[in-house]
């Protein structure tokens, strides 16, 4: 029965990883694994954001 307890507890500790650079995620950064990779993530969420409406103009014209 313990063992099964165990089990449980392993893939509760599965560790996330970071989404730019595949590294463990640090505490201070989550779900990032660092400040750099953090800033990366949101200057490309903002230059999606301006590149999608040029884009859609261009396509349409
Ligand atoms: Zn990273």
């Amino acid at each position: 029965m313990s063992k099964i307890i165990k089990i449980k507890n392993l893939k509760k500790l599965k560790i996330n990883k970071c989404p730019i650079c595949k590294k463990g995620v640090t505490i201070n950064f989550d779900p990032f694994c660092s400040k750099k990779c953090s800033d990366i993530d949101l200057y490309n969420w903002i230059s999606e954001e301006y590149y999608f409406p040029e884009n859609n103009k261009s396509q349409s014209e």
